[in-house]
């Protein structure tokens, strides 16, 4: 590398990273510079060299590429989660459709084209949960807001565009009683303190709304004040609980939850049905983004009368039950027990009757089904970010299914785990982003998975 830290340079933005930076090339070193967009010419002030690639920082836009917009909030440049608010959301999702379609291709060796992203309406508001961290400033204010990227120092912001609008007046609700109350805050390094996020929940469609502290203890004084300032607050609020995570860690939940006040769980209505959410259940972030990924994930199933569909991950079972009404069983597959529990109710909330739920882990269930003799014509998988393991894949592919349906909020592991499947008999089909995430660098995908013929 030529180049040298606080150099200062002009640069022609050519692509962007999946991290969501600008990415340009001087004199054929490479310059990565966020809240940039391809297209930008740039005055940078390089800030960091290492031996590959340089990181610069905008000091003046000299011409702005055609898809550069002012960013509408103020915190966007400093919090970790808008990475292309500076951009019009045309030229995001055809990033996120082609980044989809060529990491598939370099690690899976996918060769089919991703269809059209699918997106909402409008990309603002859209999140049904926020996980707000609390702390306390350098003067020792209370503050509630984001981690700033790749750090843990909160940015105090209390009207994130990405969460639902109720949100915002509860966040301030909450620091209210923080305020006026005996109440600590929780400090990552000493280990002390109780408050330590806001986890909020919303029902899209019921307008249902949970509240929850997270607490490094089991109680919260001045209990009933919270309760009274947070139903003064909004009356959809159903649900007041709390979480204990007493661990030195940055997971943010505990496994305990204990009710304060009304209900355990809120409900929501998705793709016609009525789901019932615990706490700790796993819940799809953008109801809105989750029905057209549900709606994709069927079509991709081509459910016949009398098929058999195993929903390996099925948290609520919302999946499963969304494809209840064109299947002879459904089985699903989650490993937390609540939300095992939601899905029995659920099922029975919606009077689904041909379901079956196993609380496990998938590669001891998917084991299990294999040796049962267990024929599912199709196979829903829906993993967490680090994909399925080799067991998995095996043991669905041991079934025979005829498809498999894949869905991934991570498309580099959808695609090691699509290279696997290959191995296995399987070939990637029919592939389509769904843009779950609007402004943020995350893309969610779904792909068709068919049976090579033998
Ligand atoms: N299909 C659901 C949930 C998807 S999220 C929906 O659309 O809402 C992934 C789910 O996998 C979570 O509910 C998580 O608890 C579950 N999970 C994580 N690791 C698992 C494992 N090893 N075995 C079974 N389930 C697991």
């Amino acid at each position: 590398m030529t180049l040298k830290k606080n150099d200062d340079i002009r640069l022609e933005i050519t692509t962007l990273t999946n991290q969501g930076s600008g990415l340009g090339r001087f004199n054929d070193e490479v310059v990565f510079v966020d809240s940039a967009v391809p297209g930008d010419i740039l005055d940078v002030h390089i800030i960091k060299v290492s031996k590959n690639y340089a990181i610069g920082k905008i000091n003046k836009v000299i011409k702005p590429s055609k898809n550069r917009i002012v960013s509408d909030c103020d915190v966007s440049t400093r919090c970790g989660g808008c990475a292309y608010r500076h951009m019009k959301y045309d030229a995001e999702l055809l990033e996120k459709k082609k980044y989809v379609g060529d990491v598939l291709q370099r690690i899976g060796g996918v060769a089919v084209q991703p269809e059209e992203i699918l997106s909402i309406e409008k990309p603002e508001a859209y999140r049904n949960k926020a996980l707000i961290p609390v702390g306390l400033d350098e003067k020792g204010n209370v503050v509630t807001g984001f981690y700033s990227r790749k750090t843990h120092r909160i940015i105090d912001c209390d009207n994130c565009k990405l969460q639902m609008e109720e949100f915002s007046p509860i966040i301030k609700a909450v620091k209210r009683y923080i305020l006026e109350n005996p109440v600590t805050i929780y400090d990552e390094k000493t280990h002390k303190g109780l408050i330590r996020h806001i986890y909020l929940r919303r029902g899209r469609n019921t307008g249902d709304i949970m509240v929850c502290l997270v607490v490094n203890g089991d109680n919260i004084p001045s209990k009933q004040k919270l309760i009274d300032l947070l139903t003064a607050t909004d009356e959809n609020i159903k649900s007041i609980v709390l979480n204990v995570n007493r661990e030195k860690t940055n997971v943010v939940l505990g496994t305990q939850t204990i009710t304060l006040w009304g209900e355990d769980t809120i409900e929501d209505i998705l793709c016609g049905l009525r789901f019932r959410i615990s706490p700790l259940s796993f819940y799809q972030v953008n109801p809105e983004g989750t029905e057209l990924l549900y709606k994709r994930a069927k079509e991709y199933a081509e459910l016949k009368d009398g098929d058999i569909l195993l929903d390996m991950y099925c948290g609520a079972g919302t999946i499963g039950l969304s494809m209840a009404d064109k299947a002879k069983e459904i089985i699903g597959v989650e490993i937390i027990p609540e939300a095992i529990e939601n899905a029995k109710e659920n099922a029975s909330l919606n009077g689904i009757e041909n379901t079956r739920f196993i609380c496990a882990d998938a590669s001891g269930a998917a084991k299990e089904l294999l040796s049962e003799g267990i024929k599912p014509d199709v196979v829903v998988l829906d993993p967490p970010r680090k994909g399925c393991s080799k067991d998995v894949i095996d043991a669905v592919a041991g079934m025979n299914p005829q498809r498999i349906v894949y869905v991934s909020c991570d498309a580099a592991s959808l695609s090691r785990d699509c290279a696997l499947f290959r191995e296995v008999g399987y070939e990637v089909t029919k592939v389509t982003a769904v843009d779950m995430f609007p402004r943020t660098i995350h893309v969610e995908t779904v792909c068709l998975l068919s049976r090579k013929d033998k």
